[in-house]
């Protein structure tokens, strides 16, 4: 007979969940090991019920893992990982990628509260004439630039296998923060305009309050660079 594993628990807030054929796992054992494990669809105890009344990231479907004593054949465990480096290993190159993909919303959003400012007429001028809002598009364009900076720069470092996870943490921070203050200061700038569908700024900024949360949340990031700095764990 085929040796299992017998795995119970539950994990809220997983992308795909409501679609996924296989579940990546990282589960503890009795020793408090973390290890990895694939849980297939149909599995007798497993379940994928569906997050509802999402008011950001409403085109991907959220759902939770559910385990309820699913007896996962030996043969489903990743070999040659164990502990945390298998998941961190993961979190590290999504946050890399979530670290340019918020950047992305940003220079959307900018793009299109300076397009909106070179042809909005108030007072007799396009409000791109004043200097408030060229305040707003200047800091844009700047916060932009120096986030491509940072990231190109760990790029780098990754190519070179010396990017360091805490790094990573901070570029991903540093992404969600300015993209989040970009997509506030375009709202403003478009006016009543900026809160319609008919520009994308509204929905970037729901679809971010998500991105701040997942892969490490805003404040969990701050308190790995405050680690990495000091040396003190402000965690617990
Ligand atoms: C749309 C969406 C999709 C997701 N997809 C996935 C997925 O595919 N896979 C996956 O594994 N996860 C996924 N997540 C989960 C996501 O990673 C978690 O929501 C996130 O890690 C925060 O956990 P939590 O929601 O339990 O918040 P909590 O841990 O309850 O945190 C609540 C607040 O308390 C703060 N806090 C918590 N602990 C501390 C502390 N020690 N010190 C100071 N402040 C603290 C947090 O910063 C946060 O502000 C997804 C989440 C969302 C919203």
């Amino acid at each position: 007979m085929q040796e299992t594993i017998i795995l119970n628990g539950a994990k809220m807030w997983i992308s795909n969940a409501p679609f996924a054929q296989v579940a990546v796992v990282w589960a503890k054992d009795e020793a408090g090991e973390v290890h990895g494990l694939i849980v297939e669809r149909g599995m007798e105890g497993f379940s994928t019920p569906t997050t509802h009344g999402k008011w950001s990231l409403r085109a991907s479907a959220t759902g939770e893992l559910v385990f309820d004593n699913v007896k996962v054949p030996k043969k489903n465990m990743l070999p040659n990982v164990k502990g945390m480096k298998g998941p961190l290993g993961c979190l590290t190159k999504a946050r890399y990628g979530i670290a340019w993909g918020v950047i992305g919303a940003a220079m959307d959003c900018y793009d299109t509260a300076l397009r909106y400012s070179q042809e909005r007429i108030q007072f007799g001028k396009p409000i791109g004439a004043f200097q408030l809002q060229q305040k707003k598009l200047a800091e844009m364009i700047t916060e932009i630039t120096k986030a491509q900076l940072l990231n190109w720069r760990l790029g780098v470092l990754m190519n070179e296998g010396k990017v360091t996870p805490q790094q990573v943490s901070m570029a991903k921070r540093n992404s969600c923060e300015i993209a989040t203050n970009i997509c506030r200061d375009a709202r403003q700038i478009l006016g009543g305009m900026g809160i319609t569908g008919e520009y994308p700024v509204m929905r970037h900024m729901m679809n971010l309050e998500s991105v701040i949360t997942y892969e490490g949340t805003h404040d969990i990031h701050l308190l790995i660079t405050g680690m990495d700095i000091t040396g003190f764990n402000a965690f617990k």
